[in-house]
């Protein structure tokens, strides 16, 4: 143990090592965003692969040049992008990556549409996220306020071209690393984690982050089409069986698209799994005193949080009223249009 380092700091130190000795580096990217610097991951092997970017800006693209230069490369090395999830902290920067180097861009099959029609999509997902908010009671002034928000965020994105659709399951071949393929839903609906497997080595993204919970943010279903007016999707339900899912992985090591690596998933899921339960029987609690909205609840707990909080907060409440739901211990009730939720 070096001077002044925790066993925790001395745990993640060797557990970059190790990503290190597979020849997978840690880039660790600045972003815009409340969370923080994003983990973009640089695979020395042939080809060259980066999987993420950053965001799209000046700032963490010349970062990201400074990581790259430390392991001897530059932008135009870079043979191949792939890209995790359909958030801006972690494409943004592809296409300018991506027609720099001349790189294949990788994804998920049914992200591509999303990737390449990047504008357009947000247009149909605030204009989504937007119906969401007034059937669940939040103000309209705010739900105004956050469409200014959401457009001022926008150019942290860019639409780029998959090249390289990749299937769930399938495997992604580079000369050293046969990299499994594999679509875990939830934190958004695009997640896909990439497991070294001769290595037992996930690439996990934000299906999980040591520190903080993933958000399951609630979002249109990734084939859903322009006029989408169906259910809400249950974002934490999807999420938690994806967690299931990875549970049962054995893994040397989880390389999240935030903060530091982790070496037992296995007790980090089973805390998500507690904190979840938790959330859902406090939020059955505040149901059972009375019948309230989702944003009822989310203002219960958190207070008015700030405008650009009020989604993520809903999605937040939403996600654990789903499971109240599914386990049939409160109801949905429509008036004019607004939704409250009651005990059974
Ligand atoms: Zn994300």
């Amino acid at each position: 143990m070096s001077d002044g380092e925790d066993p925790q700091q001395q745990a993640e130190r060797e557990a970059l090592a190790l990503a290190a000795d597979a020849g997978i580096h840690r880039l660790a990217i600045p972003t815009p965003f409340m969370v923080g610097r994003v983990n973009a991951y640089l695979i020395e092997d042939s080809p060259l692969t980066l999987v993420d970017s950053g965001p799209n800006s000046a700032k963490a693209l010349d970062e990201l040049e400074q990581a790259l230069a430390a392991h001897g490369h530059t932008v135009e090395d870079i043979e191949l992008l792939v890209i995790t999830h359909q958030h801006m902290d972690h494409f943004g920067l592809a296409s300018i990556l991506a027609r720099r180097s001349g790189a294949e861009v990788a994804a998920l099959d049914r992200l591509g549409p999303f990737l390449s029609s990047y504008g357009h999509q947000t247009d149909l997902e605030d204009r989504f996220a937007e119906r969401l908010m007034l059937r669940h009671g939040i103000p309209p002034e705010i739900v105004t306020a956050l469409r200014a928000v959401s457009a001022g965020f926008r150019a942290w994105g860019s639409a780029v071209e998959v090249t390289r659709p990749l299937a769930d399951g399938e495997l992604l071949q580079l000369r050293d690393h046969e990299l499994r393929v594999l679509h875990r839903p939830g934190h958004s609906p695009s997640d896909t984690v990439f497991l070294d497997e001769r290595r037992s080595i996930m690439l996990a993204a934000d299906h999980l982050i040591a520190h903080i919970s993933s958000n399951p943010l609630i979002s249109r279903p990734l084939d859903a089409g322009d006029e989408y007016d169906g259910p809400r999707p249950q974002a934490l339900i999807t999420y938690m069986a994806s967690l299931e899912k990875t549970r049962a992985m054995e893994l040397a090591l989880v390389l999240p698209g935030h903060g530091q690596p982790i070496t037992d998933h296995v007790a980090l899921i089973d805390e998500r799994f507690r904190l979840h339960q938790r959330r859902a029987e406090k939020m059955l609690r505040l149901i059972a005193s009375e019948p309230r909205t989702a944003h009822e609840i989310a203002q219960e707990l958190w207070g008015n949080v700030a405008v650009t909080q009020a989604f993520l907060t809903l999605s937040e409440v939403l996600g654990h009223v789903d499971m109240l739901l599914r386990d049939e211990l409160v109801v949905e009730e429509e008036r004019e249009g607004v939704v409250s939720f009651r005990a059974v």
